[in-house]
């Protein structure tokens, strides 16, 4: 069989799926570390890492080994039955961040959705809201997921015009505004505040340092759970555990995505103590696929590596690494450099016609793969795994490129 160019591949995705993405025209093959190959054998540095699920590095040999010896063992019961493994999970991931409990799902818009029922249902239970009048309080430019429900909470016509009618219930505050959030939650019926450490998909927008603390205290003060969507931020991430340990904030909800996996097959879950996590009972929420044997043993596997390898020290260090380098860089493209740990944006400002895209194009070209979000922000996110040689060779390629625009 002859072997296939790049735009053969690409040409079939585009006949036979969906376009509901545009992805950089490079078709990816093989993955170690922080490095992917593509179908021509090219070497690139990954800057996304799958939109931070890839923080322990494509295909972690211990993630890999656990996932291997489960899929031999056993792979699935569904929970009508117990499994040898989810026990294991659940003991683990609890004492690893410290709740009472955890409900596990598959994606990150599942775990989102999760944590929405049962903010809602702590609301009736618990804060004893009035039937079916409970309100979230949300973020605009949020991003949470894809389905009906969280693209209700959106503010970004790319992700809600054409799909409503849209679920009730949500009450949309400016990000980063304590005013505003005060003034909506003395209203009685609001049972949550669901919001993003980092505004991860908006262009890693970071809030004011303090934020979080205050929101979470006035959220405590109105009897309101404060709810963090962490399936972007956290595991080591931005530096911390969890972004909301910059702030030495304890939230009520925690949603975890992405790297709990290490980027190897969709896991996510909530994390809340008993008095808000027993407010669901059985039969009222659940997965076919959540919790199941091989995410489970994944899962812990994936959550060692974090420790063992020191991820979230190493993310904070090399950061600012990133930060300082790129600010030294010398552009009339480059608008604002900002982020977190190894979860970084620049903005970029369009010269003689040339965007984001154009740039990461060339980067493309030049070794390096990352992609814009909303047109002018492109987001660096190498696996947190990265060493600092690693890094420093991957920023000498950046800068070749901007240099391509000069
Ligand atoms: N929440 C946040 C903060 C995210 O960044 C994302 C995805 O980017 C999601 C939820 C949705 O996760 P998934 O794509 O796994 O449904």
């Amino acid at each position: 069989m002859t072997k296939m160019t790049a735009q053969e591949y690409m040409d079939r995705e585009s006949k036979y799926g969906a376009h509901n993405y545009h992805p950089l025209p490079v078709v990816l093959d093989k993955g170690e570390g922080v490095y992917v190959w593509d179908t021509d054998g090219k070497k690139y540095f990954d800057f996304l890492s799958a939109y931070s699920a890839v923080n322990q590095g494509h295909c972690h040999p211990k993630i890999i080994g656990a996932m291997i010896d489960q899929a031999k063992k056993l792979t699935l019961t569904s929970r009508a039955f117990y499994n040898s493994s989810l026990g294991e999970f659940e003991e683990y991931v609890t004492k690893y961040f410290g709740y009472d409990k955890v409900l596990p799902m598959n994606t990150g818009a599942e775990a989102d959705e999760t944590a929405l029922k049962l903010c809602r249902k702590w609301g009736y239970m618990k804060k004893g809201i009035p039937a079916n009048q409970a309100k979230i309080i949300c973020c605009n430019e949020n991003f949470h997921g894809r389905t009906i429900t969280i693209i209700s909470m959106s503010t970004d016509p790319d992700a809600y015009e054409g799909y409503g009618p849209y679920t009730p219930g949500f009450v949309k505050v400016p990000y980063n505004n304590l005013e505003a959030l005060e003034k909506e939650l003395q209203d009685p019926n609001v049972a949550g505040f669901l919001v993003e450490p980092i505004q991860g998909e908006a262009g890693v927008f970071v809030p004011d340092e303090g934020y979080l603390k205050k929101a979470a205290a006035l959220c405590k003060k109105y009897n309101v759970l404060f709810i963090a969507d962490e399936v972007q931020t956290g595991i080591a991430r931005t530096g911390k555990l969890l972004a909301v340990d910059h702030e030495g904030v304890r939230p009520d909800i925690v949603i975890l995505g992405k790297a709990i996996s290490g980027g190897v097959l969709p896991v996510s879950c909530v994390l809340a103590d008993d008095d808000i996590m027993l407010c669901i009972k059985p039969g009222e929420h659940g997965s076919t696929y959540g919790g199941n044997p091989i995410a489970a043993k994944v899962a812990i596997a994936a959550l060692e590596v974090v420790k063992e390898e020191k991820l979230a020290e190493n993310s904070e260090r090399l950061g600012k690494i990133f930060r300082d380098e790129f600010k030294s860089i010398n552009s009339d493209m480059i608008e604002l450099v900002r982020g977190k740990g190894l979860l970084n944006a620049v903005v970029i400002k369009p010269k003689n016609g040339k965007t984001a895209w154009d740039v990461c194009v060339a980067m493309k070209e030049n070794g390096v793969l990352a992609k814009p979000t909303h047109g002018h922000i492109i987001r660096f996110a190498p696996p947190l795994t990265i060493t600092e040689a690693q890094l420093r060779e991957a920023i000498g390629l950046i800068k070749e490129t901007f240099k391509q625009f000069e």
